[in-house]
């Protein structure tokens, strides 16, 4: 059913773009899948059949019910620190690290974040990221609402993290806090209980974790202790090693040097 999927799906690809006019079917499901999210990936948020659309669908929710997902309504804690994959977090809103340009990463099989959630999400989140932006920007710190589409999230706030040219500025910390504070607000305003961040602009955008996590961290703090919130349970969610030391020691001690 899911090889059926994929092979369905990759030849509508491999017609739609001359480019892949020479391309050779892999054999194995893994290298067909990986070509598929390659595809998808570099895909232009040009139109599509409504059919290919609910293929893919179908596609991602079958992957959907393969993987693990963790509730986080069952956290015990307002604040809790979790390491995985933002991608089979059940909450919400979960935040997504964007580009200015919304309309998510268009390397083929890329590690990043944004590559990871439009990928699960699917072909449909680049297409309503596209409506809402229009050729646009954002600037950095602003958020963007999305439905959540296949991934187990209700919305994607889309946010604009700062990138670090050289050192980090005050408009850097600035901005990173304007993560933090508009997608709190924008998740108050809908009235939502959950909410996930990752670890923004501290991977290709290169901020220094350390104080990337002391800014996430005070500012989520800050927010919740002087704001009347629905938000009864706030995710730092961690995906490297380093990430989860800071923010371990600094939820343990609220303060990390
Ligand atoms: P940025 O461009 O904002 O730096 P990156 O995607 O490079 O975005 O990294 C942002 C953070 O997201 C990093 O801490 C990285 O380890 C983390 N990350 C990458 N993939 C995932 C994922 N699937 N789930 C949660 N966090 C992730």
């Amino acid at each position: 059913m899911k090889e059926s999927l994929i092979d369905r799906l990759l030849m509508y690809f491999i017609k739609e773009d001359p480019r892949y006019e020479d391309v050779v079917l892999p054999k194995s499901l893994e290298e067909k899948r990986l070509l598929l999210r390659g595809m998808i990936n570099v895909r232009e948020p040009h139109e599509i059949p409504e059919e290919i659309l609910s293929l893919e669908d179908q596609l991602l929710q079958t992957e959907l019910q393969e993987k693990k997902i963790t509730d986080v309504s069952t956290f015990p804690n307002q604040v809790t620190v979790w390491k995985g994959d933002i991608t089979t977090l059940k909450c919400d809103a979960i935040v997504n690290a964007c580009n200015a340009y919304l309309l998510g990463c268009f390397i083929p099989n890329h590690h990043c974040i944004d590559n990871q959630i439009h990928t699960y999400a699917g072909i449909r989140m680049r297409l309503t990221c596209n409506e809402i932006m229009q050729g646009k920007t954002l600037l950095n710190g602003e958020a963007v609402v999305t439905p959540g589409y296949n991934l187990p999230c209700k919305y994607v706030f889309q946010t604009v993290g700062p990138q670090i040219q050289h050192e980090v500025t005050l408009k850097d910390k600035e901005d990173l806090k304007a993560c933090y504070l508009h997608s709190l607000e924008e998740a108050s305003k809908k009235k939502l209980k959950s909410i996930a961040f990752p670890c923004i602009s501290t991977g290709v955008y290169g901020f220094p974790k350390k104080l990337a996590c002391k800014i996430a961290v005070q500012t989520t703090l800050d927010y919740l202790r002087h704001h009347q919130t629905s938000i009864e349970k706030v995710v730092f969610n961690v995906f490297t090693e380093e990430d989860e030391y800071y923010y371990e020691q600094i939820c343990k001690n609220q303060t990390i040097n």
